[in-house]
């Protein structure tokens, strides 16, 4: 049956999850431009802010813009440049009395330009300012309005950031219907809270920010309201996933260190104290009733993968079976046979699984697994399809996590069902204060010690200018054994982005080093990338020209030099895992950063920490101060677009709130909150297997 909500709209509050469609006025065509502004049902209209609130600054002359910031602009349109070939930008020039910028247009077409930019017409555009071959440039700008118009802004109608297609009138009458019959909502917050911070209601707060009456809503009590609303919301959805998962009781599982004691013995080296500690925190989760899920963080090369071998060794000696998942064949590889050398001498069966594993094969070990003859699986997530059936699977260690979001987190807890703990690692370490917001629903160990023979990796900087010094440099490593990394951003070169490229890195280099030099990106398929890594790791190939596509876990014992090109395209976190590819061995790794001539003052600051600080969660904290939350690494891959309000900068001190206000009320009845966490389309993440 087809229905539609008249102006008496939202008798049920449930009313506001309905699909935009059901809107009078929103036929299929509309209902299409507005899912690609990620509009799709009627209250993720409600998140859509007037720029004006959203917008970070005023409008400023072309002589003043800052790269990196979202800022509005006044100028007249100049020239158009449509090349009409695939893949190629369409690009507008346009200037005030100061200077010239270019607004470049990927996928939008030369109609909807020349109608939002007409020439010799005054506009205003809001975007990410960036800086090209000596021009300052908005890529696919947020909003565009012409200045004949502007009175709009005067009038206070606030004015929403559109795409192609969608008109701010038809638009504007679509929220104005919905912001005129929101329901009336029972308030979640304590009034002590209301008072505190000086909040209204959420019906008021939603049309405040909505009216661009507020134009400095930025920080406002309004926006803030709905900032600790939202960041409320994701605390309790992984706290009561927290819960749920705390419930599950299983099999305790009683050992005695035999054979891990066993293994410790045998290894050339001493655990840090950090490790052992880390090791207990496990072995009390594996031989306590309830199901293990936690997550181990830990910087690369601190030492994770023996914690996990140790500990598998306690479920092993009782004869569960222990899987261990790693997100490439490679490093499942690596892992295997790093684990043959340890149980080496023990009855531990070892089988190796990947998604390259020849049918026979394959079919023999899930054979074996069945019946209980394997002991350890190490493989890819191969590991975990349906056909796949252990005799008694007790522990799962997913090495590398952090390319899952909540969502499969809470599938990868369910693996292996009750009886089975789940360890997951990863080596992004997240900011102290993010860490509730990101792992809430998890139990969280940390190896902050790294191991005492490290050395840490020397970094340098070095201008691009110098660039022939690094042959001289490259040959002294290859004569001592060592081997490369090269890492550009960018894998061919590009008209629009001045930045290097892998392919013309390559050839440079292999005009010095014509045996020695191989390539990586991902445009390669997997078999080839695979043949890559091997001849790297089998030294015969020295030295390797790649994206930020080498694999984070492999170790490669005789990598000891990575020069980074275009350092500064770079978060911290980012160029911080990247030198820990070098370096893991017994000699010392070292790092060169080269950057263009003219450093800005952000990015000697960045340099002056990485050359400092070797503690990956410290650089994560840094790098979050200075480029914001969703730069971290991890952070992005766990949860695109998890906070459309808050901002961990601009709405630190509501985080830090909602974390110790939830330690308090944790342990209520948190049913009051439903409504919110729907409004913030979390309820989908809530975890209902064992309900
Ligand atoms: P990651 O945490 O990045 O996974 P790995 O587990 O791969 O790090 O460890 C990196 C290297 O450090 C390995 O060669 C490992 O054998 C070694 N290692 C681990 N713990 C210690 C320790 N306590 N002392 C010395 N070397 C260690
Ligand atoms: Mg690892």
């Amino acid at each position: 049956m087809y229905y539609i909500l008249t102006m008496t709209i939202f008798k049920n509050k449930d009313d506001l999850f309905k699909n935009i469609s059901f809107l009078k006025g929103v036929g299929p065509k509309l209902s299409k431009y507005l899912k690609n502004k990620r509009i799709e049902k009627i209250n993720d209209l409600l998140w859509h802010f007037p720029y004006s609130s959203t917008d970070r600054s005023d409008m400023v002359a072309l002589n003043r813009l800052e790269v990196g910031k979202i800022q509005t602009i006044k100028v007249k349109v100049l020239k158009y440049n449509f090349p009409r070939v695939r893949n190629l930008p369409n690009k507008v020039i346009c200037s005030d009395e100061f200077s010239k910028i270019d607004i470049v247009f990927f996928n939008s077409r030369e109609g909807y330009i020349r109608s939002v930019l007409p020439i010799n017409k005054f506009v205003l555009i809001s975007g990410k300012i960036s800086f090209y071959r000596n021009k300052y440039q908005i890529t696919n700008p947020s909003y565009i309005t012409s200045i004949d118009k502007i009175d709009y802004v005067k009038k206070n109608i606030p004015k929403y950031s559109l795409t192609e297609g969608l008109n701010e009138k038809s638009y504007r009458k679509i929220i104005e219907k919905v912001l005129n019959n929101l329901p009336n909502l029972e308030e979640w917050h304590d009034k002590d809270i209301l008072e505190k911070f000086g909040f209204c209601s959420w019906n008021e707060s939603i049309l405040k920010v909505h009216n661009s009456n507020n134009s400095d809503v930025e920080n406002n009590k309004y926006l803030r309201r709905l900032a600790l609303d939202e960041i409320l919301s994701n605390l309790i959805v992984l706290s009561k996933n927290r819960k749920k998962f705390k419930k599950i009781i299983k099999e305790s599982k009683i050992f005695n260190n035999s054979l891990s004691n066993k293994i410790l013995n045998n290894l050339n080296f001493k655990l840090t104290k950090n490790q052992q500690e880390v090791i207990n925190e496990i072995n009390n989760d594996l031989k306590s009733e309830k199901k293990m899920f936690r997550i181990l963080q830990g910087d690369v090369g601190s030492g994770k993968t023996i914690v996990s071998f140790l500990t598998a060794a306690n479920t092993l000696e009782i004869g569960y079976q222990t899987a261990l998942m790693a997100p490439t064949a490679i490093l499942a590889k690596q892992h295997y046979n790093l684990a043959k050398k340890i149980f080496d001498g023990t009855k531990i069966k070892i089988k190796l699984l990947t998604g390259k594993t020849e049918t026979r094969l394959r079919k023999k070990i899930l054979e074996e697994l069945k019946i209980g003859e394997i002991d350890l699986l190490i493989g890819t997530h191969a590991l975990f399809q349906k056909k796949i059936n252990f005799k008694n699977l007790g522990y799962i260690i997913i090495d590398e996590q952090h390319k899952f979001g909540v969502k499969q987190r809470m599938s990868l807890a369910n693996k292996g069902g009750k009886n089975c703990d789940v360890l997951l690692m990863s080596a992004t370490p997240i900011p102290r204060t993010m860490m509730l917001t990101i792992y809430g629903d998890m139990d969280v160990s940390r190896l902050i010690e790294k191991p005492k023979n490290r050395l840490p990796i020397l970094t340098y900087s070095k201008p691009e200018k110098k660039i022939d010094e690094l042959i001289k440099i490259i040959k002294k490593n290859l004569s001592q054994n060592n081997q490369v990394f090269w890492v550009c951003p960018l894998i061919k070169d590009s008209q629009f982005l001045d930045y290097s490229s892998v392919n013309k890195r390559f050839n440079w280099l292999k005009k010095q080093f014509p045996n020695e030099t191989n390539i990586l990106h991902g445009e390669l398929k997997q078999d080839e990338k695979n043949l890559v890594l091997e001849k790297f790791l089998n030294k015969k190939t020295k030295i390797l020209v790649s994206t930020t596509v080498i694999e984070v876990g492999i170790d490669f014992p005789d990598a000891n030099l990575i020069i980074i090109e275009n350092a500064n395209k770079f978060g911290l976190a980012q160029l911080h895992q990247l030198r820990g590819r070098v370096g893991r061995g017994q000699k010392q790794g070292k790092c060169i950063l080269l950057f263009r001539d003219n450093l800005s003052k952000n990015s000697i600051q960045r340099i002056k920490i990485l050359k400092k600080s070797s503690d990956g969660f410290f650089i994560a904290e840094e790098d979050m101060k200075m480029r914001g939350f969703g730069d971290i690494i991890g952070y992005q891959q766990s949860g695109s677009k998890f906070f459309r309000i808050a901002d961990p900068i601009d709405h630190s001190d509501l985080f830090i709130y909602a974390e110790n206000y939830l330690k308090k009320i944790e342990n209520e009845n948190l049913d009051r909150f439903d409504f919110l966490v729907k409004l913030h389309d979390r309820a989908e993440i809530i975890y209902s297997k064992y309900d």
